[in-house]
């Protein structure tokens, strides 16, 4: 596109005052100049306008003219009529540096592009070699711009970024180049700031010192509804909602005047006139001592105070899972059964994940945390609307609302949540099976209040737990009720009739096969002669606290034993291991007792072990270190039982001052076919050998595994491979025996 004259002439004014060497554009007088130009004309003594008219009628094809240190170097250019542009070039030697530094690089190229002329800038700078000028620029892109009507391009030389200024002649062309390397990256900079002001996650308001918004970003658009072409010029204050008084703004400006700052919270007014709450960082900008720009940054909290942060979320949610926590849960529940329409019911469900413990002990409370919070998105997907919490550490709560028909209803819906757990659970690309427990209770069924209705649920729990079942729904008129009402009596019978006896099961040395040791167990026959299992009755005598009464019966009778054996009987003394539950070690008078005892039997405690598992010593931690303490001034040993399945981890179970750990038979039992178990007792072996302490193997029950646990490390074994827990008769029979066998190898 061809540009007419005046065009013409408004581009080469423009590449004038952009050179920094004295130039002008010249037509019987000088008609343009730069500042250079100027200031070279203060300098001299003559008529520069004659002397250029002098230059030009000289005709020749001179029209350089040499002075001292300067020369006039004038080319005529074609613009529809003849102009001139006279440039003066200083001298190399008087000026080299003024050569350098000040002046632009300038090149004369004929129509070829062969160099016909370059200062000493051009030389410098470009460093070209060849008559040729393809190197810099080519020709063709030359002719092509002039053609174009630009004459100016831009042009990369090494690092550097050139405009090119083209001043076509008759037959040549003069071009000059001005680095504008500096400018060139300036521009990228601002480009970047420009990207990054309009991708920050926080919308901007940039306003003048009058409060005139002068610039928003896409994110104040995106909050707001605004473009920013509706919103400049405007003050800020046009989405104000009305919520805040004078006082409010006072403040604010009061605070940005005198801190230069100021953060809160603001409600504004969207573009769609709804009202939302934006958390507002402004500061001020200053130059010298006046404000000249406020920045405001802002985001939109409007969710976030409805929900997450606020103090009313916290207090009434699980921090981990998000889900109700119980108290709320409990409020909720009471708000429901306090708004129930007749003939409606209230199912209450709990959901306990097996093995929860030996999770959180084995794989860590890290993946622990995980398999928390996958439970808790799969019982959102299954009850979407319902209210569900976190009941406790792994139990989740459950509240539905049926009507009539609800016993078959709600056995689909805790059909819903066992399949949901025949998936593994994906975990940091781990699959973890877990399994469940649940325990039903049901309003006004079978509880009129908030508290029965719990009291139920949980009491289901634990019998689908005792009991091995998926699942449990409490009814009232169950004969489980019955049963265990009996069993509580006969507890209390047991003990005023002395009915329960105390075996002793062997603990085995692998290596020497001799007897480590004895573990003390508790038995009771019902009134047919037949055995109670300790696992079904040692929960409920810790129930109705009678466990308390029966475990000093224990330590009686085992002292006394102990006292026979290895006093009166002189045998070599062995370790003697006493269980002792939860709620009796939590007894305060656990201590009293024990002393009580020592100081009518006075037995040589070190060969007495205590068993607690590892349940005991959760909740406290402080406490039970001072009692372990206490029992080894004694001189006690302690043991941790069924290691692996408690809620400790590794790490914690480091903390407490123990000799023993016996590796849980859980672990044992599928020795050596199960890889994890395998695993597992690996882990548990090398953790007590770090620790220093003594190892014993429960539950073994076969040849291979003893071999198995012997290679790893672990030598005392108890498990009926060897024997199972025996009247204490029959204990003195084989331990007598063993010693007789050894005596017989020697
Ligand atoms: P525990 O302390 O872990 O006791 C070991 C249990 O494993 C005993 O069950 C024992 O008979 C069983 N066992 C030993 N070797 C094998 C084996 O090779 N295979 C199999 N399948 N089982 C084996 P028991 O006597 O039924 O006791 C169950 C639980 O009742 C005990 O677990 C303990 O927690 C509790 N308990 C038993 N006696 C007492 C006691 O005197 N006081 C307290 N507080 N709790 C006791
Ligand atoms: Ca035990
Ligand atoms: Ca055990």
């Amino acid at each position: 596109m061809a540009k007419n004259l005046e065009e013409k002439i408004e581009i080469i004014k423009k590449i004038i005052d952009k050179t920094s060497i004295p130039i002008c554009l010249y037509k019987n007088t000088i008609l343009y100049y730069n500042d250079s130009f100027k200031k070279f004309l203060e300098k001299i003594d003559y008529d520069i306008n004659k002397e250029i008219e002098i230059l030009i009628n000289k005709n020749n094809e001179k029209t350089v003219e040499n002075y001292s240190d300067y020369k006039i170097i004038i080319e005529e250019i074609i613009l529809d009529e003849k102009y001139y542009i006279v440039q003066i070039d200083f001298n190399k030697e008087e000026n080299q540096d003024y050569q350098l530094f000040n002046s632009k690089p300038i090149i004369k190229i004929n129509q070829n592009g062969i160099i016909v002329y370059k200062n000493q800038a051009a030389s410098y700078i470009f460093d070209i070699k060849e008559k040729n000028i393809n190197n810099l620029v080519n020709v063709s892109l030359i002719k092509k711009s002039i053609d174009d009507g630009n004459l100016t391009t831009i042009i990369n030389y090494k690092e550097k970024t050139f405009q090119l200024n083209i001043f076509p002649t008759e037959d040549f062309y003069l071009l000059y180049f001005i680095d504008i390397t500096e400018k060139s990256i300036t521009e990228k900079k601002f480009k970047i700031l420009e990207k990054a002001f309009n991708s920050i996650h926080e919308g901007i308001i940039i306003t003048d010192k009058e409060n005139k918004i002068i610039m928003t970003n896409t994110m104040f658009s995106k909050i707001t509804g605004y473009r920013e072409e509706e919103v400049i010029g405007k003050n800020p204050s046009f989405q104000s909602s009305g919520k805040h008084d004078k006082d409010f703004y006072i403040k604010l400006w009061e605070s940005l005047y005198r801190d230069g700052f100021w953060e809160g919270n603001i409600w504004n007014r969207k573009k769609d006139g709804s009202i939302y709450l934006a958390r507002y960082t402004i500061s001020t900008i200053k130059n010298e001592n006046n404000i000249e720009y406020f920045v405001a940054i802002f985001e939109d909290i409007t969710e976030l105070s409805n929900s997450k942060n606020s103090v009313e979320f916290i207090m009434n949610h699980d921090y981990l899972t998000g889900l109700f926590n119980r108290s709320a849960f409990e409020d909720k529940t009471y708000e429901l059964l306090e708004n129930l329409k007749p003939n409606r019911k209230v199912a209450l469900i709990l959901v306990n994940i097996k093995g929860f413990r030996k999770i959180n002990t084995i794989l860590g409370h890290v993946i622990g945390d995980f398999v928390l919070i996958e439970m808790s998105n799969k019982l959102k997907n299954i009850f979407k609307e319902n209210i569900i919490a976190r009941y406790n550490a792994d139990v989740f709560s459950i509240l539905l609302e049926y009507d009539e028909q609800l016993k078959d209803r709600i056995k689909i819906d805790v059909q819903k949540i066992i399949d949901a757990f025949k998936e593994p659970l994906l975990i940091k690309n781990k699959e973890i099976f877990v399994n469940v427990n649940i325990g039903v209770s049901i309003y006004p069924e079978d509880a009129n209040n908030i508290y029965k209705l719990l009291q139920n649920a949980e009491e289901s729990l634990y019998k689908s737990k005792i009991d091995g079942l998926n699942f449990y729904i409490y009814s009232s008129i169950d004969k489980r009720d019955e049963e265990l009402y009996n069993l509580e009596n006969f507890l209390r019978k047991a003990l005023k009739d002395e009915l329960f006896e105390l075996y002793y099961q062997p603990q085995i040395n692998s290596i020497t096969d001799s007897v480590y040791g004895a573990e003390i167990l508790l038995r009771l026959r019902d009134k047919d002669g037949n055995y109670i299992s300790p696992a079904k009755f040692i929960p409920v005598a810790e129930k109705i606290g009678i466990i308390i009464d029966i475990g000093e019966w224990i330590f009686d009778k085992a002292f006394k034993t102990f006292y026979e054996w290895f006093y009166l009987k002189c045998y070599n003394p062995i370790n003697i291991s006493i269980n002792l539950s939860p709620r009796q070690f939590n007894d305060p008078n656990l201590l009293g007792m024990i002393e009580r005892k020592l100081r009518m039997i006075n037995i040589e405690t070190k060969y007495i072990t205590i068993e607690i598992t590892e349940g005991v010593a959760v909740d406290n931690i402080k406490n039970v270190i001072e009692k372990i303490n206490y029992l080894k001034s004694l001189s006690f040993s302690l043991a941790i039982d069924d290691f692996g399945t408690g809620y400790s981890s590794l790490a914690y179970i480091k903390k407490l001052p123990l000799e023993k750990i016996k590796i849980d038979q859980s672990f044992i039992k599928e020795l050596p076919a199960s890889k994890e178990d395998f695993a597992i007792v690996v882990a548990i072996i090398n953790l007590a050998s770090n620790l220093r302490l003594d190892i014993i193997a429960e539950g073994v029950e076969t040849k291979e595994q003893v071999e198995l646990l012997k290679r790893l490390g672990c030598y005392i074994i108890q498990g009926y491979y060897y024997s199972k827990p025996l009247p204490s008769t029959e204990f003195e029979k084989l331990y007598l025996e063993k010693i007789e066998q050894a005596e017989e190898i020697n």
